[in-house]
Parts: structure tokens; C-alpha cells; sequence
């Protein structure tokens, strides 16, 4: 069966392909999303949803990451509030602010640079007792001592953003097929790609969402893309309904509140792990983790645990841009590791508008895929 030609085909239906399909549907692009999710889950199902640059990209980042996380996690409000008009889906994002714990001194000392940087730049973030933060959370352990609340970080639900995400590329006219990218090759300008399910199509442009899954040697002439998987689990409990309110980071753990009185609890980080096995005794350190920042979670029953595999570069930011070590009219957006929830908002308004032709809003010269020379990602252990 070939389907008709199309203008882009965005390779990776996760959260970041999505959300650049969309985008460019919105401009009335011809746009096909070739998502292998059914055989290679997506690691935004994996995701607990926290946007969280005060704690991921603050101290010790880059500069350009942390604004690329900002401009984002400025975006998500209207972001979030037109995914749900156009879906009449709700995706549970609360701007609740994210409290960071500490139980030592030496712990302590790390929230009040992170804290001293992030004021710097203009953050609305403030260091409190621990007993402060108790009057915010009660069920937060006694033993917490000093807290940091970045009141401006948020979170969603990924899973129910990705349902909606989906809903809303369909609605605008997006094409998505359920099939792996087998083969990309150049003919007469334009790419003819071949489908696992023996589907052929053919598209002006590529954009590469493809996540951790390596993608490499599937486009004719395309130098692979330095991202490699950092493998994570968690796990999720049932709390008494809006038991606590704002997202809890420690040492070890965080826990995240969800609808329904859903915590997820994570997460483990384990670099060049592409098997998506689930350890029982990192998922027992996680809850013990979690139990010292919140004792009563000890009586939460567990529904869930799960494992996916974060798309990581070698410096630890996202390659986002055209690819200019390869054949014309390829984007990459990749590597967006720990953050690609977060980044997804900006990610599509940089891509989309780059693929589009129009005039740069973001700067992606800190994000671009040849940044890297020819240095490849780690070996996969
Ligand atoms: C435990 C855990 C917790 C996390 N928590 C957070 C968090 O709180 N906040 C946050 O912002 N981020 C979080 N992350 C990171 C976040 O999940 C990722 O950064 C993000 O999901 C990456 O999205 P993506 O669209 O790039 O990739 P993915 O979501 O992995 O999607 C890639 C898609 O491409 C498809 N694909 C791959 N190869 C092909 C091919 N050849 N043909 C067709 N399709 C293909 C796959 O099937 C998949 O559906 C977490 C990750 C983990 C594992």
C-alpha cells in the first residue's frame, strides 16, 4: 500500500514528536508521525511529568539549557489549557511548585547554592526550615531539616498529555501511523521511507524523535546521533486521596502527586541500559527512599512499577536542529533525557518553526546536532 506524499514525516511519536507534529499541523504542514510505540514503548510513558528546571537544569547547567527550560516551562499553562480545549481531555497539570528536602547538613548546603544560583537568575525560588515546609506538607518526615521550594516549577500527567497530544494531531489533520521506520532513502528529492508493516511513503522533510531507540543506519547517509538510553525505574502507590499536594524531591526519591490519589515514586538512573528489566530491589530502595521523606507512604499499596529508557547525550542537553552532517532537510530532536516533558513546548516551537523556514525564535546554536563532532555516544554496556 503507498500513501500519499507528505510534506514532513516526524520519526517517534513520543512526547517531543508529538509535540512537533502538532506544531506543524497548526501551520497547515502535510504531516505524517511514524510511531513504533506499540513495539517500542515510548519513554514519556515512563515519565513522572515534574517540570522541574530548578532542579534539573539550575546550578551547575549550562546557561542556554536552563533558558531553553524556562521559555518551556513558561509555555506548558497555554500549552496544557489548548491540548485540553482542542481534546476535551484533561491532563493534569497543577503549578503547585515543587518542594526539594534535605535531612543533613551536607544536604542542606547543596539546596542553599542551588537556591543562591537560581535567585541569581531571577528564579522564584526560597530556602525554609524544615519545619516551614511541614506547614506546607505535614506528612513530610520530621527528620527533614531544610527545604527548598521553587514555587514556579509544575508537573503534568506525560501518559494522559501523550492520549491528548495524539487526539490533537489527528484533529489537526496530522497522519499517524503505527509502524517502525525500517528505511529513509533520498529519491528525486525526496525521502521514500519503508514502513514495517510494508506501508511506503514519501516525505519533502525528516524530523528524528526516535527517543533512545537508535535509529542508526535507517536513513541512508545519516552519521548516527550520539544519544544513547539511561535507563529508569519507578513505581506507583495509592494514597488517600490528596494526601499531599505539591511534588517532594530528596535524596534518593521524589514523589508526585497525581489524580486520584496516584504518587509516583521515583526514579533509578542507570547509563547504557537499553534492557527494560525491573530490578525488585531498586524498586524496595526507591520506597524506602521515599518512606523516609514521607512515612506515612509505608501503608500506600503499590499498582504499578515500570522501567524506560531516558534518550541521553553526551553532554547531558538535547540536540535539536537541522542535521547538517547528513543529506538535506533532516531535524533531529533528541536527548532530551531527564527533561523532555518539560522541554517538549519549546522543543516543537524551535524545530517546527526551523523546519518551517521562519524566523528563529529560540536560539538552537547551543543544541545543534554536529556540536559533538564526530564523537559518538557511549559505548552500550
Ligand atoms: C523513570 C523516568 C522518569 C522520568 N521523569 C521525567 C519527568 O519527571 N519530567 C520530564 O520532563 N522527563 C522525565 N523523564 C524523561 C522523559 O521521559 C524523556 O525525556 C521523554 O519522554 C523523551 O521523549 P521522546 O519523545 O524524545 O522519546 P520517547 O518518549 O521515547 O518516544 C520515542 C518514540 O519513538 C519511537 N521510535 C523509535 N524508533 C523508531 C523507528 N525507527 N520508527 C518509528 N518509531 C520509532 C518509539 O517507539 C517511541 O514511541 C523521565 C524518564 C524516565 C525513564
Amino acid at each position: 500500500m503507498s500513501l500519499d506524499g507528505f510534506d514532513i514525516a516526524v520519526i517517534g511519536g513520543g512526547i517531543i514528536g508529538l509535540s512537533i507534529a502538532r506544531a506543524l499541523a497548526e501551520k497547515h504542514a502535510r504531516v505524517a508521525i511514524v510511531d513504533a510505540s506499540g513495539e517500542t514503548p515510548p519513554a514519556t510513558n515512563a515519565a513522572a511529568g515534574m517540570l522541574a528546571p530548578s532542579f534539573e537544569n539550575g546550578a551547575g547547567n549550562p546557561e542556554a539549557l536552563y533558558q531553553l527550560s524556562i521559555r518551556s516551562l513558561k509555555t506548558w499553562p497555554s500549552f496544557a489549557a489548548a491540548l485540553e480545549e482542542e481534546t476535551g481531555l484533561d491532563i493534569d497539570y497543577r503549578a503547585d511548585g515543587i518542594l526539594g528536602v534535605a535531612f543533613t547538613e551536607a544536604q542542606a548546603a547543596v539546596l542553599a547554592d542551588s537556591c543562591a544560583v537560581l535567585q541569581q537568575r531571577g528564579a522564584a525560588v526560597a530556602l525554609m526550615t524544615g519545619e516551614d515546609a511541614r506547614m506546607m506538607e505535614p506528612f513530610l518526615s520530621e527528620r527533614v531539616s531544610a527545604a527548598f521550594y521553587a514555587e514556579d516549577d509544575a508537573q503534568v500527567d506525560a501518559r494522559k498529555a501523550l492520549v491528548a497530544l495524539r487526539a490533537s494531531v489527528q484533529k489537526k489533520a496530522g497522519h499517524l501511523l503505527a509502524a517502525r521506520l525500517v528505511s529513509a532513502q533520498v529519491k528525486n528529492g525526496r525521502y521514500a521511507l519503508t514502513l514495517s508493516d510494508g506501508r511506503a511513503i514519501e516525505a519533502l522533510k525528516l524530523v528524528i524523535a526516535s527517543g533512545a531507540a537508535a535509529t542508526a543506519g535507517v536513513i541512508e547517509d545519516l552519521p548516527p546521533p550520539p544519544v544513547y538510553p539511561v535507563k529508569g525505574e519507578a513505581l506507583a502507590v495509592r494514597s488517600p486521596e490528596a494526601a499531599f499536594r505539591r511534588v517532594i524531591r530528596g535524596p534518593g526519591a521524589y514523589l508526585c502527586p497525581k489524580a486520584e490519589g496516584r504518587v509516583i515514586i521515583g526514579a533509578t538512573e542507570i547509563p547504557n541500559c537499553d534492557d527494560k528489566e525491573i530490578d525488585d530491589a531498586a524498586i524496595i530502595a526507591l520506597r524506602e527512599k521515599a518512606h523516609a521523606l514521607v512515612p506515612v507512604a509505608q501503608s500506600w499499596p503499590e499498582t504499578e512499577r515500570w522501567s524506560g529508557l531516558r534518550p541521553a547525550t553526551p553532554d547531558k542537553a538535547p540536540i535539536l536542529g537541522r542535521d547538517l552532517r547528513g543529506p538535506d532537510g533532516v531535524y533531529l530532536a533528541l536527548g532530551s533525557y531527564r527533561n523532555g516533558v518539560l522541554l517538549a513546548p519549546a522543543s516543537a516551537e524551535a524545530v517546527a518553526g526551523e523546519v518551517l523556514g521562519e524566523t528563529p525564535v529560540i536560539d538552537l546554536k547551543p543544541f545543534r546536532p554536529d556540536r559533538f563532532g564526530n564523537k559518538q555516544a557511549p559505548h552500550h554496556g
